[in-house]
């Protein structure tokens, strides 16, 4: 006899007695491999937190975490669907690129969605500027070496006496 279940994670039925399965609660299942990326993620995410809270703790020079600032990193995460990482971004782009002073801070974190946007535009320029430095190498650096290679000794010294010419006209 079969027993269809539908994975909690995956959506999709399958027969818990000839699949890999977890059992998640009481009556909710799942497949084993969708349950192991589940976990994989979770524990990314519980690492992405602890990062942040690591340089809060850091940034105000408290041993904890305080109830405000534990509030306010729940209710950016659930009212505005920003990620640990990026909150920690935010930080990090207001407090040492921009090199504001944490006086103002007021003890909190409440600055982050009023800068997340302009956090996000900084970085994203950073690897923007990134692509376009890798795509300079390929097509401006490697030519020129090519040039140099093929061009044959006389066509050098021309060059040369061009630019001694060029010199002594200024
Ligand atoms: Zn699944």
């Amino acid at each position: 006899m079969a027993h269809y279940v539908t994975c909690v994670y995956c959506k999709n039925k399958f027969d818990r007695d000839k699949e890999p399965t977890i059992q998640v609660s009481a009556r909710r299942y799942a497949h084993e491999e969708c349950a192991k990326k589940h976990e994989e993620n979770k524990s990314q995410e519980e690492k992405d937190l602890e990062a942040l809270e690591k340089y809060i703790m850091n940034l105000f020079d408290e041993p904890y975490i305080n109830a405000r600032i534990r509030k306010q990193i729940k209710d950016f995460k659930k009212e505005y669907n920003y990620t640990y990482s990026g909150m920690l971004k935010t930080l990090i782009f207001w407090f040492e690129i921009k090199g504001n002073s944490i006086d103002k801070a007021n003890g909190g974190i409440g600055i982050i969605p009023f800068i997340y946007n302009d956090a996000l535009k900084y970085y994203y320029s950073l690897y923007v500027a990134k692509l376009a430095n890798e795509n300079k190498n390929i097509e401006e650096y490697k030519p020129k070496i090519k040039e140099i290679e093929i061009a044959p000794p006389k066509v050098e010294a021309k060059k040369i006496k061009l630019f001694h010419f060029n010199d002594e006209e200024e």
